[in-house]
């Protein structure tokens, strides 16, 4: 059996030019291959993915920065950010430790 896996060109995450070479690799679940026959061989799970080939040709980043980028899947908000939406929500920002001693 052969895994579908596309080459494909995706956005740059941070000049959004169509630079970044992946290699995606869609969700397939196949029979694994009994190699014994004891039959140890359950199913496969191969999870989707997509691994980034190349870096970015137009801003320069490397396929490791890239890579982080996209796999961060704007989980993770930057301190910087965090903290402005806090002012915007008109939150107090400033965390002050008084101690009554
Ligand atoms: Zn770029």
């Amino acid at each position: 059996m052969v895994i579908l896996v596309e080459e494909r060109l995706t956005n740059c995450p941070f000049c959004k030019q169509l630079t970044i070479k992946v290699l995606h690799q869609p969700f397939v679940a196949r029979k694994g291959l009994t190699k014994s026959r004891f039959g140890t061989g359950g199913p496969v799970y191969n999870k989707e993915k997509t691994e980034v080939l190349s870096g970015c040709s137009a801003c320069g980043k490397s396929v490791k920065d890239v890579d982080e980028e996209l796999n961060r899947g704007g989980k993770e908000i930057p301190h910087a950010e965090r903290l402005k939406r806090l002012q915007e929500a008109g939150l107090p920002t400033k965390i002050e430790s008084k101690r009554d001693r």
